[in-house]
């Protein structure tokens, strides 16, 4: 019987953890210029927080959840998505009471959604993402925003696309969920099975619907932006100005609506314009929350973040080749000739190690020859080599990988050498 990684999943190796590490860092890094300081909360909840919060009538509700019972006999799921788990940390632990306010976090971890496989989507991928908690100016909208943005064009990404749209408060919803009924239920028949059930219960997400997206009665739907009464129009007009006193360019896409049901005001999503990215080309989503923390027993608090994965963030690097070059490198590789020089170059590599030198030595018996290759291909510095002679002066020949040069360097000066000349 061979094992197989569970299908929609992949093992990530040594050879592309490199790459997912600097793309890590540099998030981190974002985010520490924005103040946004790392949470994690656990893979999973109990169901009903995503019910809830996410909404079920959408997809991930509807189809793409991991959910079990566990042996106390409760409802859990891993989460498909990281904004409820924070905003329930938020309500658990009365980060509302914090001084500092609104709280700014950001989170990076795995999700799980049951998806069909195709590229760029998987059903565990890592998201990170960001949510910033307790106010409702529109510049924390364009912050936030700005933040996703500077993580992909840090990276080096130029092939991107900004579309922004606002879904209105509740008032404007309201108005334009009528709209849409009046507008698709003498078709209703036409559409998929789920939109008849949408159609009642949330109409917005049929213009989100993946079966009936190319029916005539999508284009010609009711535009949210029509919609929008004074204060959510007047209310979007500042994100804009702020979205241009930080020059970020964006387009404005009415027909953009969120597959999560808790949005309101700003929604945003980031695409890849790159020739080389393939069919799916949505990088990041994000958008505001006003009103979630309420749903799930929380105080006011109105939030917006986003969610990227880092799945496709990589692709993107990919098809712009803009790929992060990782090449881990050691500082020094022993080569040892016979019994007594491993016994001498095990005690030589703790010294060296201790010191902060990154080393590595033989232990599949080779000879010398093939410890060579391995120095090589290891890309190390430096090569020590230990054999009988040296063993009785007490000197190592230490090679400079580099240019070539030779010198002999007492066993307990090695370490101090080497680092002389790094
Ligand atoms: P889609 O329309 O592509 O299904 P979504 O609306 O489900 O996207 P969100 O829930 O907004 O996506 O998630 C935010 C981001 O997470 C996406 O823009 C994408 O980068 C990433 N993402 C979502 N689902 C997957 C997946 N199954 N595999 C990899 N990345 C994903
Ligand atoms: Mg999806």
């Amino acid at each position: 019987m061979m094992f197989k990684v569970p299908r929609g999943t992949k093992d990530l190796l040594p050879v592309e953890t490199g790459s997912w590490q600097a793309v890590e860092s540099l998030i981190r890094e974002t985010c520490r210029l924005y103040r946004y300081e790392e949470i994690r909360t656990p893979v999973f909840e109990q169901t009903e927080l995503f019910t809830r919060s996410v909404g079920d009538t959408t997809d991930i509700v509807q189809k793409e959840m991991y959910t079990f019972e566990d042996r106390g006999g409760r409802s859990l799921t891993l989460r498909p998505e990281g904004t409820a788990p924070v905003v329930r940390a938020f309500v658990e632990n009365k980060l509302f009471g914090s001084p500092d306010q609104p709280v700014k976090l950001y989170y990076m971890g795995p999700m799980f959604r049951y998806e069909r496989q195709q590229a760029g989507r998987y059903r565990q991928f890592v998201q990170f993402g960001v949510e910033a908690i307790g106010s409702d100016s529109p510049a924390i909208d364009a912050e936030v925003i700005s933040l996703a943005m500077d993580v992909y064009q840090r990276a080096g990404l130029k092939d991107l696309r900004l579309v922004i749209n606002s879904l209105g408060d509740k008032e404007s919803r309201n108005a334009h969920r009528e709209a849409l009924i009046r507008h698709f239920e003498p078709s209703i028949g036409e559409f998929c099975s789920d939109c008849q059930n949408r159609l009642q219960k949330n109409p917005l997400r049929i213009l989100d619907c993946k079966v009936d997206r190319d029916h005539p009665l999508m284009k010609t739907a009711p535009a949210l932006t029509d919609y929008l009464n004074e204060e959510s129009a007047a209310y979007f007009e500042e994100v804009k100005t702020s979205l241009d006193a930080l020059g970020i360019e964006y387009v404005v896409d009415p027909n953009l609506v969120r597959g999560l049901d808790y949005y309101n005001h700003t929604a945003f999503e980031i695409m890849s314009t790159s020739d080389g990215f393939g069919a799916i080309t949505t990088l990041c989503g994000g958008g505001r929350y006003n009103g979630l923390s309420e749903e799930i027993g929380g105080p006011e608090a109105p939030g917006i973040g986003f969610a990227m994965s880092i799945e496709r963030f990589l692709m993107a690097l990919e098809a712009e080749g803009k790929m992060p070059e990782t090449e881990s490198k050691l500082d020094a590789f022993i080569v040892a000739l016979d019994e007594e020089s491993r016994k001498e170059a095990v005690k030589i590599l703790g010294n060296l190690r201790r010191e902060g030198i990154a080393a590595d030595m033989d232990y599949m018996g080779r000879k010398m020859k093939a410890q060579m290759k391995a120095a090589d291909r290891q890309k190390a510095g430096h090569v020590i080599v230990i054999g009988e002679d040296e063993l009785k002066n007490g000197a190592a020949g230490v090679k400079n990988m580099a240019d070539g040069t030779q010198e002999t360097v007492e066993f307990a000066r090695l370490a101090e050498a080497l680092k002389s000349r790094s």
